[in-house]
């Protein structure tokens, strides 16, 4: 079996669009046979010639805080479950949320290598203001732009040497 990545975070903060970017044209398979909050998307990818599979948690998007808050725990639950690296995807252009605070401290009780990685750092300014979700108190920090592709690069070459 392929070394599993996990790509976790709260709503709309870009994990469904760098899946997509990891698999490229290959194709996702669907896997929904356990109800919404545990909808995912299994892919495969490979960088420096290993290859590892990526999911994609989380179609979860209800509107109550509270709610999602439980959809996030239980995304994160299956996720360190079942895989060997996180991804934990925050927004630099939205800022820490407090339910990126959830997050963090639900991953900071495990063992599992956590990546963080700050999507939307589609620029210079962007990337250096990254820097604050240092705070979230994890070590590894990847400013990326799953949109243009800034920053990929450092991050999978990190994630590979983790595998
Ligand atoms: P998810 O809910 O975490 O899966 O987030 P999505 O992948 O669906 O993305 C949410 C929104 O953020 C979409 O409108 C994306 O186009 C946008 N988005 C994703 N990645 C980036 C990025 O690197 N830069 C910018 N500016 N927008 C992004
Ligand atoms: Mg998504």
């Amino acid at each position: 079996m392929l070394p599993v990545v996990s790509i976790v975070g709260r709503p709309n903060v870009g994990k469904s669009t760098i899946f997509n970017r990891l698999i490229g044209s290959r194709k996702a398979i669907v896997d929904d046979q356990y109800g919404v909050t545990r909808d995912r998307h299994y892919g495969e990818s490979h960088w420096n010639g290993r290859e590892f599979t990526v999911i994609d948690t989380g179609g979860y998007q209800p509107d109550a805080t509270d709610v999602m808050i439980e959809g996030i725990r239980e995304q994160v639950h299956i996720a360190l479950d079942e895989s060997d690296i996180i991804l934990f995807v925050v927004d630099t252009e939205a800022g820490i949320t407090s339910l990126d605070m959830s997050v963090a401290n639900l991953l900071r009780q495990q063992e599992k290598p956590v990546l963080l990685v700050a999507n939307k750092s589609d620029n210079e300014e962007r990337a250096l203001n990254a820097t604050e979700f240092y705070s979230l108190g994890f070590e590894e920090l990847f400013p990326v732009s799953a949109i243009n592709g800034t920053g990929t690069g450092d991050l999978l070459d990190r994630l590979v040497e983790l595998l």
